[in-house]
């Protein structure tokens, strides 16, 4: 396993060449003297994106459409969950964004034209573009578990955007008597942050050991397996023995229904009545995404891999949870990095070129404690269609290191957020 890591960091520095390679392009002659690209979504991929372009081609005009004044990252929101950080910390405005040169406007979209290349935001005004990039993340699909809708998440949380939604979940942890049963409901694949719900299950477990130790913690999964798995089932045996179980789908693990009146989770193997519910439904991409037409029937948006370009709505690109991105996970990691991969397609397709095969990079830092960090890592290239793992390079954390190696990984995903906010935000 050492030398599987040896290996992978040789592959990261080649593959991290290849990016920097991909952004020393000459710089484009326009026929247009500045072209207009106009991104949806101010989050890890819209926000990055929107820079990249500016950063790439200071001559474009880069209008940025975020529907909420304060954005509320995701990455380290499950520690909020378990009340070891505040809220605030995960909040981040757009002023750097507009002194970087893009102009942000606060503003839901809510129409795409294709075919006339405009954008529609809610306070009816109409933006042209020549190019349109969305990164619109996730929504929750509330029609396809029966029983849980929006107002079922007021009462069984799904905490899958960071927010309201959050603080909900960590008040009725605290509220929640010792003794008291939290069961998590993870969704099949894909969705956002593979590792996410076991990082959750973790944290929280970590709260019951340490406030509430007769409370139990039950994760009924709609899947067989699921990232960093037996780093994740090691971690949970050798720090929260007896309390966290886990339910395969094929143990009956997957919930078909719930009932947010009782807050019971059913199954075909049966019910299950929690103190706490943590409902993960099935996802698809942002709203906007199918209104753009960029959106297929699986809900989410095939794009070419190399331009990141739709194919369902020509001139229009996909990056972020949004896209179908092959073997790359769902991540704040993996969106920035297809951001700027992005950027560059759009500036070099602007100026008549032909994009290059991009490789990107994406590394998943998990907390099954808050000083106990894992992570997995892998590289990815086009390959028949779709970004494809790069076989050999990358790989999960080792099985059996000492604890201060883990407490290295917690430190690492420390400074990876505090890095990748600073890139997109600050
Ligand atoms: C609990 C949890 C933990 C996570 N931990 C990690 C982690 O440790 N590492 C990691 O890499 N990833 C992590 N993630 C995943 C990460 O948050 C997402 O993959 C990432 O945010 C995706 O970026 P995005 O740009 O696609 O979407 P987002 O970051 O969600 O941004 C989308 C933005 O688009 C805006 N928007 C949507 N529609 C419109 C519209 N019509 N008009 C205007 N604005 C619109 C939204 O307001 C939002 O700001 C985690 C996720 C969760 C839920």
């Amino acid at each position: 396993m050492g030398q599987r890591l040896r290996i992978s960091r040789r592959d990261f520095v080649r593959a991290g060449a290849a990016v920097a390679a991909a952004t020393t392009f000459p710089l484009p002659a326009f026929a247009q003297s500045s072209p207009r690209v106009v991104v949806i979504g101010g989050g890890f991929g819209g926000a990055s994106c929107a820079r990249s372009l500016k950063q790439i081609e200071p001559k474009l005009q880069v209008m940025l459409v975020e529907q909420s004044k304060t954005f509320i990252a995701c990455p380290f929101s499950n520690n909020v969950i378990a009340g070891l950080r505040a809220i605030e910390k995960q909040q981040f405005g757009y002023d750097k964004v507009a002194t970087a040169g893009v102009t942000v406007a606060t503003q839901a979209a809510t129409a795409v034209d294709a075919t006339k290349r405009t954008v529609g935001l809610a306070d009816g005004t109409s933006l042209a573009y020549d190019r349109l990039v969305l990164s619109p993340g996730v929504d929750l699909r509330f029609d396809a578990l029966q029983g849980y809708d929006e107002a079922a998440a007021q009462k069984m949380p799904h905490a899958w955007k960071a927010g309201e939604q959050t603080l909900l979940l960590q008040r009725q942890l605290e509220a929640m008597d010792d003794g008291g049963l939290v069961v998590i409901a993870a969704p099949a694949n894909p969705y956002r942050c593979p590792p996410g719900p076991y990082e959750r299950a973790s944290l929280i477990a970590y709260y019951l050991k340490t406030r509430k130790p007769r409370s139990k913690l039950l994760i009924l999964d709609a899947k067989d397996a699921f990232s960093k798995q037996r780093l994740f089932q090691n971690a949970w045996k050798e720090l929260y023995p007896g309390m966290v179980e886990w339910v395969s789908l094929s143990q009956g693990g997957k919930v078909n229904a719930v009932d947010a009146a009782t807050n019971t989770l059913i199954t075909d193997f049966g019910n299950h009545t929690a103190q706490v519910a943590n409902v993960i439904p099935p996802q698809r991409a942002g709203r906007i995404a199918e209104i753009a037409g960029a959106a297929d029937k699986t809900g989410w948006c095939a794009i070419d891999p190399v331009t990141f370009e739709s194919k369902g709505a020509p001139n229009v690109h996909v990056i972020g949870d949004a896209c179908i991105a092959g073997g790359m996970p769902k991540s704040a990691f993996s969106a920035n990095a297809q951001a700027k991969a992005c950027a560059q397609a759009v500036v070099t397709l602007l100026s008549g070129g032909s994009p290059a095969s991009p490789k990107l990079i994406n590394t998943c830092y998990s907390l099954a404690a808050p000083d106990y960090g894992i992570s997995v890592a892998g590289v990815y290239a086009p390959k028949n269609g779709l970004l494809a793992d790069v076989e050999g390079a990358g790989g999960v954390s080792p099985l059996d290191v000492p604890r201060d190696f883990r407490a290295r990984e917690a430190e690492y995903a420390q400074s990876w957020f505090a890095t990748i906010t600073a890139e997109v935000f600050g």
